[in-house]
């Protein structure tokens, strides 16, 4: 827990702490440590997958065979049979005269202790119909006194683990539920209506009264679910409300474009025209790095959106404000086509292009290195090299990130650190090619300011979609030869073998060879993850030169390649790629006026997910559409790339089900942040712990 937490006092954490501190840590204790559960208001936290009911006891006539139902009644008879096979079998009567038989395939000398003929034993369980009537295998069981008391409320089952005995958990988490500072954080009325104090919540979530509905509690439907979502999507709506205001006391350059400067010099020597959408994203960050705090913004666009020319009219107006501009992608092959793209536009305005990735070595590295260090390179173009700790910038003023799910979030706060300095931060500008839902937007990244190109380009043809089981694959062969010989290109895409990369290789390798052969005087090229980068480079430029008509590559072409004359793309097993990556490899065609196709090839059987994959691809081009399915199918726990750290991940909300809780949690945030920051931040610190860093990554 943070220090900042002392908000909400607590000395009987501090106490628990010492308590724990000084003896030696049994073996349940290390489990719960593994399942996090270390402070009181962790195990306060942990709530139940589900009850059992030992409230009560019925008559054994009243049982039904499928029914978990709690009996009582005296041993008459408890023997080991060998047949089938060795066992306890044990026959009890209760009050009314009825009998059960138990059976246990496992069992200890304490067994045959406790049931001992004339003993009442209390047994919990599933009947089911056997041959001499009603069984339970395993049933729980413990011998009482008679007229002992039932338990006053359900009893709760909590995620375990095997070396963590439920009972073992059970006392811990009463204990904890009892010690825990769980006083009301959050102003009276400030709380939904009709939605409990959180102690009376957790208190009735983790012990039901009898008569609780189990329905309403297993779907999460009870007021006290109510509550604990709302105030966890509250802390989540504060901890990036915070962020927020943490970055508006920090200082940037303001970057400002002048009147016929380089932004407007760019803008000319376009050989196309602006689309009202790029016009409108540029202007939205335009006024953003103009201010004097650091922008913090997302450009979503789809894949054709035309992102990159956005970026380096942002990149011109920072140039011409007297600071440099860094702009780096997730592979060497994107970043060398950013690179080249970027070199035509600016290059004829007088502007020097740094180039720095891993494979950038030697003399040529230390000349770039210069180049940024001395302030000469305007715009630096790489990977994530050019995040080192070697590289040095003159006056950075502007970072921007394509594929910002690509990076992960250390990698994102490592650039944050390395490229604030003199008190200035630089502005950052992050682009994706995968919308994020709307959902999504408003929770996990309601920190991040979002620009949306919403329009593609004019005159491209939409991509058609066909989805071929593997026999297919001649036919599919066959018109390849067709576009070949009409001039066009064509790219086929092998899948990543997850567990081996060479096997991976292999697969990628005798598809080139098999392609070759059946396509003689065509030029086939191989692109592979595994090639070194001057290879990588050299078949790339074949490819978009024109002269090589077949390209079969691994993933490694799925970001941002751009060859307008390619107007066929065949994904081969494309049941084992995940929607966006689908979408994004298929943004690939279809950058021309040629209509093109993307084959979608598949090996049954398919998986549930799979069919769903495949059937949204046919079904729409619309990224916004494939983001919202891919959110449906996989939950947002895959969905979010940079965010995907599960301990940021919300645990008990779900933003389609509880969009209106995260309604009222996004009002009450900033209000609650403005009027009683003591109360906001200990509730941050309550429910996210240290993990509120990583959010706002
Ligand atoms: P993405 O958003 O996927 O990164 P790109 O920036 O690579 O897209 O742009 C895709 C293609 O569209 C490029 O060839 C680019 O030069 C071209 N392009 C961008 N904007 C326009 C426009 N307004 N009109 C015509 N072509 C454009
Ligand atoms: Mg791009």
């Amino acid at each position: 827990m943070p220090a900042s937490s002392a908000a909400a006092p607590s000395p009987t954490d501090a106490a628990a702490a010492t308590a724990t501190a000084a003896r030696p840590k049994s073996a349940p204790q290390k489990s719960m440590e593994k399942l996090g559960l270390r402070r009181d208001i962790d195990l306060a936290l942990h709530l139940p997958l589900r009850y059992e009911d030992e409230t009560r006891v019925v008559p054994i006539a009243a049982a039904r065979p499928g029914v978990a139902v709690q009996v009582e009644g005296v041993v008459r008879e408890a023997q080991v049979e060998f047949r089938p096979r060795r066992q306890l079998v044990v026959r009890i009567e209760d009050s009314a005269g009825d009998e059960l038989v138990l059976r246990f395939l496992h069992f200890y000398p304490s067994h045959q202790k406790s049931f001992a003929p004339g003993q009442l034993v209390r047994v919990r369980g599933e009947p089911r119909g056997g041959f001499f009537g009603l069984e339970m295998v395993h049933p729980t069981f413990k011998a009482v006194q008679p007229g002992a008391p039932l338990a006053a409320s359900l009893t709760p089952v909590y995620p375990a683990s095997a070396q963590l005995p439920q009972a073992y958990l059970r006392k811990a988490i009463a204990a904890a539920l009892a010690r825990a500072p769980l006083h009301e954080l959050l102003p009276p009325g400030s709380v939904p209506r009709g939605l409990p104090p959180l102690r009376e919540a957790l208190n009735y979530l983790h012990h039901p009264p009898p008569d609780a509905s189990l329905a309403a509690l297993e779907e999460h439907a009870h007021p006290a679910w109510q509550r604990l979502k709302f105030e966890e999507l509250l802390a989540q709506q504060l901890s990036q409300a915070q962020a927020r205001q943490e970055r508006e006391l920090l200082r940037a350059p303001p970057l400002r474009a002048g009147a016929g400067g380089l932004h407007e010099k760019l803008l000319a020597a376009l050989p196309f025209q602006l689309t009202g959408a790029q016009q409108r994203v540029a202007e939205e960050i335009a006024q953003d790095i103009g201010r004097g705090v650091p922008m913090h913004r997302l450009l979503q666009g789809d894949v054709g959106s035309g992102k990159t020319v956005v970026a380096a009219l942002a990149a011109a107006v920072a140039i011409d404000a007297g600071w440099q501009c860094a702009l780096m992608a997730p592979t060497e092959i994107l970043a060398e086509q950013h690179f080249r793209k970027l070199v035509g536009w600016l290059e004829p305005l007088g502007i020097r292009v740094a180039w720095l990735t891993g494979s950038v070595k030697g003399k040529a590295r230390k000349q770039q290195l210069e180049a940024a260090a001395s302030g000469e390179a305007g715009l630096i173009v790489g990977t994530h090299a050019v995040i080192e700790d070697k590289v040095r910038f003159a006056r950075l003023g502007l970072a921007i990130v394509d594929e910002q799910h690509r990076f992960g979030v250390q990698q994102r706060l490592e650039l944050r650190r390395k490229l604030a300095h003199d008190g200035l931060e630089p502005h950052l500008l992050m682009m994706s090619a995968t919308p994020i839902p709307r959902t999504l937007a408003m929770s996990y990244f309601a920190d991040l300011a979002l620009s949306t190109i919403d329009e593609l380009p004019p005159g491209r043809t939409p991509v058609v979609t066909k989805v071929f089981g593997d026999a297919r694959r001649e036919d599919v062969i066959e018109r390849i030869r067709d576009e070949v010989a009409q001039g066009r290109q064509v790219y086929w895409v092998c899948p990543l073998v997850e567990e081996s990369e060479a096997l991976d290789l292999q697969n990628a390798t005798d598809t080139h060879a098999q392609l070759s052969a059946a396509l003689p005087g065509v030029m086939v090229g191989l692109l592979h993850g595994r090639m070194p980068a001057a290879e990588k480079a050299a078949v790339m430029s074949l490819f978009t030169g024109g002269s090589m008509c077949l390209l079969v590559a691994t993933t490694v072409i799925e970001v941002g390649v751009d060859v307008p004359n390619a107007s066929l793309m065949v994904i081969e097993h494309a049941e084992r790629f995940g929607l966006s990556q689908l979408h994004q490899l298929r943004g690939r065609v279809g950058r021309g006026a040629v209509a093109s196709v993307c084959v979608l090839l598949y090996t049954a059987p398919l998986s549930e997910t799979g069919k769903a994959r495949l059937r949204a691809m046919a079904e729409t081009t619309d990224g916004f559409e494939i983001a919202r399915r891919d959110l449906e199918i996989r939950g947002p726990g895959e969905f979010m790339g940079a965010r995907q750290s599960g301990s940021a991940l919300l645990r008990f909300a779900d933003l389609q089900e509880d969009s209106a809780l995260l309604q009222q949690a996004r009002a009450l945030a900033p209000r609650l942040l403005l009027e009683q920051p003591a109360a906001a931040q200990a509730q941050v610190d309550r429910w996210l712990g240290g993990k509120a860093e990583f959010l706002k990554a």
